[in-house]
């Protein structure tokens, strides 16, 4: 394995991969324009789960697309000049969605998010950060009895992978939220979800880890990359350049347009979404334990240490596009009548966007410059998926057997990104 690598991007993907890197022995150095874990990896609603391997493009999406097109739903919404102006990307995506692929990357994520988990378990007790990790499951409700298409493909997938499920009548979801309204119908508990009280905390715990170990941490937004005889220069804004023998690109959602740098074009959409934390119920009255996702009404709620963390659905708009409140506010009327939300907690609503390329799979591997790797567009899981996808990458790094089946998120799977020469 060469020697020096350039991480570039410290969100969960990038602070994993420099992890895994590091404790294979390479001179590592990880770079974000931020401080780590400040951006898509702080504003998610924080939980791990394997329930997480049925991709939003699965074949209920069919049915669901003409109630979905009306764009007035809390779960997906969209800008109708960027999805026009993306519709390849949109026809790939709706493709996907397609029953044999839908399976392929069924097959492809339950590995990876198991060995994740796995993983996690060993990156917080290293990084001293186990105490924020809940073990207590998390929660589907739906106020009435859910469409059974959707319901009967999910339900077979969780037994066909092992994903443990319990259903739960009103009696059972009161006994174990009292703080929810009985409002829901139904619920599907999994019990064995994890989840955790402060993703963004759980990112900058994973690069002080790495800096504690030797690694280099640098506070730089990189503008562009160029190939040299040994390996790769950066360039960074304010005119500085770093130089490694292999660069790993992990900037999220920004890393389809940094890779244009290098000629390169990847299919990637964003899935915006928002949250807004909450004081939550007064004091003394009961407080929700674990993340529930008020499946019918399109929201997350996540107990945080901030307070309550209302998530939403889908937005597909262009990344740096207006911020369009709309949504949050329908998912903010949808929790209020679940629970007591209390005050808001922030000043604006947070913005963030999901990587997301056609078949919902990340890309994992070698682009088609040696020495320049993906490890980018965990669209929904990538705080899940993270340290799966570095052990992954380590592994392919160094040319050695991989801990999973490397082929479902290898680059050269779209066109026009051929094999690394
Ligand atoms: C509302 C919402 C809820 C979600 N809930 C969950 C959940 O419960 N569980 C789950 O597993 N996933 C969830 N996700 C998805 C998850 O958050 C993302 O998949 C994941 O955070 C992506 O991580 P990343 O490291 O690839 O990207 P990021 O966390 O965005 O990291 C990319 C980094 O690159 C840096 N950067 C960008 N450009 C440059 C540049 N030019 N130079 C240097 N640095 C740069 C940024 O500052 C950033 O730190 C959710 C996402 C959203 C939006």
């Amino acid at each position: 394995m060469q020697g020096s690598v350039l991480v570039l991007g410290a969100g969960m993907v990038g602070a994993a991969c420099a992890l895994e890197l590091q404790r294979r022995g390479l001179d590592v150095a990880l770079v974000d324009a931020r401080e780590p874990g400040s951006e898509t990896s702080h504003g998610n609603a924080g939980v791990l789960t394997r329930s997480s391997i049925v991709p939003f493009n699965n074949p209920a999406l069919w049915r669901a697309l003409p109630g979905l097109l009306a764009n007035e739903s809390a779960s997906l919404r969209y800008d109708p000049a960027y999805l026009l102006r993306n519709i390849g990307w949109a026809m790939r995506f709706l493709l996907a969605a397609r029953r044999g692929t839908f399976e392929r990357t069924v097959a492809a994520l339950d590995p990876l998010t198991r060995l994740s988990l796995r993983e996690h378990e060993r990156l917080l007790a290293e990084s001293g950060q186990l105490a924020r990790l809940r073990r207590d499951g998390w929660m589907f409700l739906y106020r009435q009895p859910p469409r059974t298409a959707g319901m009967r493909l999910q339900l077979e997938v969780y037994q066909r992978c092992g994903v443990e499920v319990e259903e739960l009548d009103p009696a059972a979801i009161h006994a174990l939220e009292p703080a929810l309204r009985p409002i829901f119908a139904r619920g599907l508990l999994i019990r064995a979800a994890r989840s955790v009280d402060d993703p963004g905390a759980v990112v900058r715990a994973y690069a002080e880890l790495f800096a504690r170990r030797g690694g280099r941490l640098l506070r730089r937004r990189a503008v562009g990359l160029e190939r040299q005889a040994r390996g790769w220069s950066v360039r960074f804004e304010q005119g500085s350049v770093e130089q490694a023998q292999q660069v790993v690109v992990a900037l999220g959602p920004w890393s389809a347009a940094f890779l244009r740098t290098a000629g390169l074009r990847i299919p990637m959409a964003f899935e915006r979404g928002y949250h807004m934390h909450y004081a939550g119920a007064a004091d003394g009255a009961p407080a929700l334990t674990r993340p529930i996702h008020d499946a019918q009404a399109g929201y997350v709620l996540s107990p945080m240490r901030r307070g309550l963390r209302l998530s939403t659905g889908v937005e597909l708009n262009d990344l740096d596009a207006p911020p369009r409140h709309a949504q949050l506010e329908a998912a903010q009327r949808a929790a209020a009548q679940a629970l007591e939300l209390g005050r808001r907690l922030d000043e604006n609503p947070w913005k963030g966007a999901r990587p997301t390329l056609p078949d919902s799979r990340p890309m994992i591997g070698e682009l088609p410059r040696r020495g320049l790797w993906a490890a980018f567009g965990h669209q929904h899981i990538g705080f899940s998926t993270g340290p799966g996808s570095a052990s992954l990458l380590g592994a392919l790094m160094a040319g050695e057997p991989a801990p999973i089946d490397p082929a479902p998120f290898a680059p050269q799977r779209f066109a026009g990104l051929g094999p690394p020469s």
